[in-house]
């Protein structure tokens, strides 16, 4: 039986993951292994993908993806025979008992006072020896990786540990974000926010970059954040961290709602097998912050490195992987050095097969048969394969620790009311219309009742501005051209750009709230299998739908998508759903085309451009981006409340990164644009605007838009403007045609149409493409450019030629 034909509610342990590379590796990692038990929630209101329980938390998985995983359904009452020792979850069958025996052993806890965990990273004692202890220089700058999983409270400990002192950039070659700041009253440090990853495979982005930042990079120290809530997830990537053989510490965040629900951790236990400090903190409450600081430093400062790395048991599986582990350790131990990978992790790695550290380690052609039959020999006696094997090794080691040193609650306060809220928010029924009801009110909280008032106070701002400044130039007489470049040119475009900035904060304060409480994972296990049909994963649905709003925000949203093919087909998309700076356009033309018809039209034209972008995600699915959508296996988090020292910080990055680009790109377009509008071919000023050098490019032009009715010099010229802001096509075009019926006069209804379609999806406006840019770079910005006004072309001729048989 294989894990999709499981049915809701039923449990059963994994005999076989089948499937390979990539996906298979993230199954392990994210806690598939075989001899698990796995229990099915429910699956997707659309029937796909599914959510299981799996060692106390949810993972959502595809069901084709399901069909690899073989199962042996666990018949209830016999369960836990079945399963065998271990591996179990605490799931809803825990009984009354082991509540009360929770309880007991979390009070016999509280009875030692304060958690006070002696030994490792503190002055003097135990594992500390001063007589051999060798610190760095004085005035060593100590930089800290900051990792740990998604939704572990990285954001929140890393605002918490640096305060304003921030610098947001990207790691090299990717568009990962690279956050550093100085801890707070700790000058010569500094702390590098890694991006959430589960493990250190080499299969994605996130995983490759963090890898290549701790051992290339050489931090001083790693400071691991870890959901206590969650410790058998999250400790799977702690002890891949231990293995780089760096000075760490592990933060034990959400302390707070362990103790809440009764559970409790031994500290001092869980420092001893792991070999490392582990302070409990509260990230939220910034609780146990400075204590975590204080180790840090210290570690990071004297270089212990964690004491502890062999977690493999010689009891486990006969011993056969702790003698594999071993013997390759020794086998390519001088390998490893010359090549500066840490031992046991080079030693790890090989076994899973990853060959970017296999090639690095320089094997000859002996010693890689040596370690084949080694693996062969390990293979054969435990009967897993050796990407399993290894993950057995990690979480069988997890789950003896979590055995020891963590009380559990039984059923946290937090799950259960997740629970409940998913009643709604994934519930069969509740699902989509849950989620339109949430997308609408967002928007209609934008754009009715705050971001038009608000965008209207820019304006005015603006105008007001702009009004002061042409006032003061014409006093001082300032030469006629500089005035009209700085009133013109410069106030008129920046501010016409700058008007959207209202929306797009507000958007992304939407968006972070949906993100961090959780909610985004849940829209992603709704909607994905409607968007694997276009070849995308359900994360892409959020980016899109903000596009209607304007694509600014929309491309930077495709930020958390998670992998770059994901994100690259996202973005080429999300510029044809329409966005509001279009709606003045088609207003403009319904009303003096077709005014019986207007609402049709409109609505025809959103229809329009989200076909426009299914018929390319279809193409491109087949042809520029063939293969699968990544392995969507996500872990559901417990809904939580967002801190608002977290929202507040990303809205302002967010208008730091716009301000910036309105003050470069957006800059300069608006100069070019102005300077194209002022001058003639001969660089005098232009009497009238047909003289101008923009009205002769246009000219250029207008032979392209012939064969669609709208080759006029005027209207390329809206067109051109366009490209500034879309409702510049507005403004621009009641400038050269005056009133309505000189427009009317010089185009046919039919073309008229053609020109709308051509509006909806020609290329997007600067500002947009300006965050394109820095998503993807300069050749995909300007390839979108092409291929929208390509696509656009061929578009509004196909609506001529219909309309023009019908009209
Ligand atoms: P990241 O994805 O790892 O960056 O996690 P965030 O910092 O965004 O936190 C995820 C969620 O957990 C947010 O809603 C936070 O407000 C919440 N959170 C973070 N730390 C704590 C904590 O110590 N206690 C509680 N109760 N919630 C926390
Ligand atoms: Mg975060």
């Amino acid at each position: 039986m294989t894990l999709n034909e499981l049915k809701t509610g039923q449990s059963a342990v994994i005999t076989r993951v089948g499937g390979e590379g990539a996906l298979r590796q993230h199954f392990l990692d994210m806690g598939v292994i075989p001899k698990t038990e796995v229990t099915l929630i429910k699956l997707a209101p659309m029937g796909d993908p599914m959510e299981l329980r799996i060692h106390g938390y949810e993972l959502t998985l595809r069901l084709a993806d399901a069909e690899k995983i073989e199962i042996e359904p666990v018949c209830p009452g016999a369960g836990r025979a079945v399963s065998g020792p271990g591996r179990q979850q605490d799931g809803a069958e825990s009984s009354a008992n082991d509540k009360e025996k929770a309880f007991r052993r979390r009070k016999k806890d509280d009875a030692a006072g304060p958690t006070s965990h002696p030994g490792l990273g503190e002055d003097g004692i135990l594992y500390h020896d001063p007589a051999t202890e060798n610190p760095l220089p004085e005035g060593t700058v100590l930089t800290f990786a900051l990792a740990g999983n998604q939704n572990s409270g990285k954001t929140t400990l890393f605002n918490s540990l640096t305060g304003s002192n921030q610098h947001v950039g990207n790691f090299p070659g990717v568009t990962v974000d690279r956050k550093s700041g100085v801890i707070r009253g700790h000058a010569d440090t500094e702390v590098v926010d890694l991006p959430g990853i589960y493990s250190l495979s080499p299969y994605t982005e996130e995983e490759i970059v963090s890898r290549q930042y701790i051992i290339g990079e050489k931090p001083k120290g790693i400071i691991n954040i870890v959901d206590a809530t969650n410790i058998e997830r999250n400790l799977y990537l702690t002890m891949q961290l231990i293995e780089l053989d760096v000075p760490m510490v592990l933060a034990l965040n959400m302390m707070d709602e362990l103790r809440g629900n009764g559970g409790s951790v031994r500290t001092n236990d869980m420092e001893a097998m792991l070999g490392i400090p582990v302070v409990p903190i509260s990230a939220a409450k910034d609780e146990g912050v400075d204590e975590l600081v204080s180790h840090a430093i210290h570690v990071a400062k004297y270089q212990e490195s964690p004491t502890k790395q062999d977690f493999c048991d010689e009891s486990d599986h006969g011993g056969a992987i702790h003698r594999c582990i071993h013997g390759i350790m020794s086998l390519v131990e001088d390998h490893a050095k010359r090549a500066g990978i840490p031992i046991r992790f080079a030693a790890n790695k090989i076994i899973e097969g990853d060959a970017r550290v296999i090639e690095a380690l320089e094997l000859s052609q002996n010693e890689r048969e040596m370690i084949e039959h080694i693996i062969l020999q390990m293979e054969e006696e435990c009967g897993l394969d050796r990407a399993a094997a290894i993950a057995d090794m990690r979480f069988s080691f997890v789950e003896k620790l979590a055995a020891k040193c963590v009380v559990k609650p039984v059923e946290s306060k937090e799950r259960e009311r997740s629970e409940k809220i998913d009643r709604i928010l994934t519930g069969r029924f509740t699902a989509i219309p849950a989620f339109i009801v949430i997308m609408a009110l967002v928007f209609w909280v934008t754009f009715g009742l705050l971001g038009a008032w608000l965008q209207e106070l820019l304006e005015t701002g603006i105008d007001s501005l702009t009004g002061i400044v042409d006032g003061a130039f014409e006093a001082w007489n300032v030469n006629e051209v500089l005035r009209s470049l700085v009133v013109d040119g410069i106030f008129n475009g920046v501010g016409s750009v700058l008007s959207f900035m209202p929306i797009i904060l507000i958007l992304f304060f939407f968006l972070s709230l949906l993100e961090d409480t959780g909610y985004m994972a849940r829209v992603a296990f709704v909607m994905d299998k409607p968007l694997r049909r276009l070849g995308l994963s359900g994360r892409s649905i959020v980016p899109m739908l903000v596009g209607f709003g304007c694509s600014v925000p929309g491309v930077m949203a495709s930020r958390t998508l998670p992998s770059q093919r994901d994100r690259k087909l996202t973005i080429m998309l999300i510029p044809f759903m329409s966005c509001t700076a279009k709606l003045p356009i088609y207003a403009f033309f319904t009303g003096i085309f077709f005014p019986e018809h207007s609402a049709l039209i409109m609505i025809g034209l959103y229809l329009f451009g989200i076909l426009t972008g299914i018929i390319t995600a279809l193409v491109s699915k087949h042809t520029a981006f063939k293969g699968e959508a990544v392995p969507f296996v996500m872990e559901l988090p417990n809904y939580r409340m967002p801190g608002a020292k977290n929202v507040i910080r990303l809205l302002w990055e967010k208008a730091k990164d716009f301000l910036m680009r309105a003050f470069t790109i957006i800059f300069v377009a608006t100069i070019v644009i102005w300077f194209l509008q002022t001058f003639n071919l001969h660089l005098g000023l232009a009497e009238s605007s047909q003289e101008s050098i923009l009205a002769s490019i246009a000219n250029i032009f207008t032979p392209i838009f012939k064969p669609m009715g709208f080759g006029d010099w005027r209207i390329v010229t809206a067109l051109i403007t366009g490209f500034m802001a879309k409702e510049s096509v507005v403004s621009t075009l009641s400038v050269l045609f005056g009133d309505g019926s000189a427009l009317l006069a010089a185009v046919a209804p039919a073309a008229a149409l053609a020109l709308l379609i051509f509006c909806l999806l020609y290329t997007p406006c600067v500002a947009a493409i300006a965050s394109v840019k820095r998503e993807l770079g300069r050749k995909w910005a300007a390839g979108i450019v092409l291929f929208q006004c390509a696509v656009a072309w061929v578009m509004a001729f196909i609506v001529f030629l219909i309309a023009g048989a019908l009209m």
